[in-house]
This record gives C-alpha cells, structure tokens and sequence, in this order.
C-alpha cells in the first residue's frame, strides 16, 4: 500500500446507555459500546437489527432518545452533524458526477477553505492508489475504484473517526474480496478509528480487529474474529457467524473437567472451560468443519464424541470442501464440512455414516435455540 502522511491517529469512541425509540419501535436498546482508537471494529448483524441507526446516532443524524455518545472523551451527543470529527462512506458512492475524481476528493476541503487542499486530495488518491486517474470522471472508473475515491474523499479532512456502512455492498464476491484487504490495510495506514457496519459475516470477521454481534437492537457478543467464532456465546452468534450444530441436553455425569449431555441416547462431553452452564438442560456446539465423517463403524475413542447411524441426506461439492448434511434418527441433521483431498467428495448419499470430533473442539452456549 502506497504510503503518505496519515499516520495520525484516531480517537475512541464511547456510547454510554444508548436507547432509541421511533414510534412505536424501539431500534436500540441501551447499548453501551467502547471503540478504542485506531482500531477497526465492525458491528455485525441481519437486516434490522439496528445497525444503521446506530452508525447515524454516531454521526449525528440522528438524536438518542436517552445516552450518550463521546468521541475522544467529548459528549457530543448534542452537537450538529457537522461539527462532529466523523465521517461516512455509505455504499452508493455519491460522488458529483460532473466533478473530475480529484475535484471530488478537494471539495470539501475547498469549501472550508483548506490552503493545500489539492495537494491534499493527491494524498489521499496516493493513499488509494489512484492518483494516476485524478483527472478522470467518476463513470469512467470502475465500481471498486469509485468506492475507492469515496474513501480517499471521506479520508481526506482525517475524521478522528470513519463511519462505513456497507461500503462494499454494490460490489459483486470477488471485487469485495479484494476490497476488503485493501480497505484494511488504507485503515492501518491511516490509523484512524473504523466503524464498520455489515451484515456479511466473512466481511467483519476479514477486517475488524474486533466484531460485535448486533440482533434486536442489542450487542449480543464482542470481541476478536476468532474469540467469537470459537466460543459463541449465544445461539443467535453460533448460528449467525458460521454454521454450526447444536444439541440441547441434560448434564448427566460430570468430572472436574468436563460436563456430559445425554442427546438422544448419545453421550456428549464438553470441557467445562467450555460449557456455559454445568447442570440441568445444557446446550453446545460443534463447527462443521470440526467433524470427521466415518463410513466404517468407529469405536468410541476417550477423548472423542460418536454419533452413529447416520444417513447421508445431501452432499454438495464446493470446490476445497464438501458438505455432508447428516441425518441422525431422533438427534436430528447435522452439518459436517470435508476438505476435497482426492478427487470429489468420497461419501454418497444414502451411506450409514458416524460423525466425532474431538470432545476440545466444542463449546457450549448461555441460552437454547429458539
Ligand atoms: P439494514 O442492514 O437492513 O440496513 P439495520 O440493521 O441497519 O438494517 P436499521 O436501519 O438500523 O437496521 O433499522 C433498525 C430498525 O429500526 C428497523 O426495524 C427499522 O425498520 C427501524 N427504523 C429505522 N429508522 C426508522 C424510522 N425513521 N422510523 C421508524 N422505524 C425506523
């Protein structure tokens, strides 16, 4: 990445209790949030959880109905939307179409009467690595390199914090990809304080240093990519970062170190590090990915969980991997993902199989599935 001036860092962000009523509809409900500076945090969650609403409270489009926001350890909850140090990158561009690429990334600065505001805005064009179409029209770039003049325009007055909503959302899979890496290293270049918002999973967890889970106007779960994908806590998070399996069962047996569920007949164990909840009807979960699919009879390894029975129901090949869907009589289907090795997936439909993973790799959640 081309290298410039940025280095100035960003400030944190606090919100502090935050409620937001629309007529009859509560959209956010008191979330308390902290974003250090300089870090790049995306908020995570389905379509109506709430997410845009509160990127437009950080933004001062809209006002909270109880809370407070601070931006660098300023309350500036009831200041204008344009005196705030923010800035937002929304999905459709809005770049003046009549207005050559640098005069777009320069106009704000004009407007405030910014000296070096041309230099500046060649910066920012260096900083996205086009600065040698400065002189062309928006129409004649690109999707990419158009979202990529509105981040150098949003970058270009250094907000002590960048708002994105959905930025990429008008691009297709692989422009977005692409997008993502390079939308990455401009914030580690900038140093900046990102605000994130997707509703793509593999998005957030790709760029964010850390992710909140958003759903029903509350945060669900936070923290780094990985935490939250190895150790949700919800099945709402279990489910919505990945695939995963669940099973809900009694604790019958217990040792100083794991917890086994009772699941149709089928002994569970989970390390208790793990487990939620040590007693009663416990929940918990494997990723598909941890799996290992068997076609011969397996025995029952100390340090593994063994399903059997299953039927093959559905196989799709995809490439570097293979989903099984495995139908097991009164636990349910299961989810099991396949690196391809050989050639094309090696199990067929209608095949007995059984299913383990090692009892480390599970986890266990707070609540049940709905
Ligand atoms: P999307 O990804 O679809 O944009 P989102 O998570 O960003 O979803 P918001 O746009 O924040 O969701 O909306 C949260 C909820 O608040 C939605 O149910 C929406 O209908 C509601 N809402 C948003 N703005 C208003 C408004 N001005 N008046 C009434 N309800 C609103």
């Amino acid at each position: 990445m081309a290298t410039g001036t940025f280095a100035e860092s960003g400030a944190d962000l606090e919100l502090v209790g935050i409620t937001k009523r629309f007529p009859g509809f509560t959209a956010i409900e008191n979330l308390d949030l902290f974003i250090p500076a300089g870090s790049f945090f995306a908020l995570l969650g389905p379509s109506g959880c709430g997410k845009t609403t509160t990127l437009r409270l950080v933004a001062g489009l809209e006002e909270p109905t109880e809370g407070k926001i601070l931006i660098g350890g300023k309350d500036v909850t009831n200041m204008k939307s344009y005196q705030r140090p923010v800035n937002t990158v929304f999905q459709s561009y809005a770049l003046f179409p009549h207005m050559t690429v640098l005069e777009n990334v320069a106009f704000g600065l004009h407007r405030r009467g910014i000296k070096d505001a041309v230099a500046k805005a060649h910066e920012a064009l260096i900083l996205v690595e086009l600065d040698h179409v400065a002189n062309r029209k928006p129409q004649q770039l690109s999707g990419g390199q158009q979202q990529r003049v509105a981040l150098a325009r949003a970058v270009v007055n250094r907000p002590a914090l960048l708002l994105l909503d959905e930025p990429l959302g008008a691009l297709d899979l692989k422009l977005r990809r692409q997008m993502q890496l390079e939308l990455k290293a401009i914030q580690t270049e900038v140093g900046l304080t990102f605000l994130h918002v997707t509703h793509d999973q593999e998005e957030a967890m790709t760029m964010a240093d850390t992710v909140a889970v958003m759903n029903k106007g509350r945060i669900e779960q936070m923290g780094a990519p990985q935490e939250l994908y190895e150790l949700p806590r919800t099945a709402f998070v279990a489910s919505f970062l990945g695939q995963s399996n669940l099973f809900t069962g009694q604790v019958v047996a217990s040792t100083s170190d794991t917890i086994s569920l009772d699941i149709a007949g089928n002994h569970i164990v989970v390390p208790k590090a793990r487990a939620a909840r040590h007693t009663g009807l416990v929940t918990v979960g494997v990723r598909p990915e941890k799996l290992t699919l068997h076609t011969e009879t397996q025995t029952h390894d100390a340090g593994q969980n063994v399903l059997t029975g299953g039927v093959v129901k559905d196989v799709s090949f995809s490439g570097v991997s293979t989903q099984y869907i495995v139908s097991f009589p009164d636990v349910g289907d299961i989810v099991v993902f396949a690196q391809n090795m050989v050639f094309g997936p090696v199990v067929h439909e209608g095949a007995i199989v059984s299913v383990s993973w090692n009892i480390e790799r599970g986890f266990g959640i707070e609540d049940h599935p709905e």
